[in-house]
């Protein structure tokens, strides 16, 4: 059984520069992804609320 994937959607996430950058992979490798995104990309802060921001962002990868 494969495993399933998480998305997250920049577009969804307040932003200043319009990104709409996508990111898919597990729970893990999407938070991991994305909390560099966002401090790389959008200026954040790599912190607990950071993160905890992401995972509430994420969604069930529809087939
Ligand atoms: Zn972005």
């Amino acid at each position: 059984m494969k495993e399933k994937r998480k998305v997250i959607d920049c577009r969804l996430f307040p932003s200043d520069n319009k990104c709409t950058l996508a990111l898919s992979g597990t729970e893990e490798e999407v938070l991991k992804a994305a909390t560099e995104h966002a401090v790389s990309s959008h200026g954040e802060k790599d912190t607990p609320e950071l993160k905890e921001e992401i995972r509430k962002m994420m969604k069930e990868e529809s087939d």
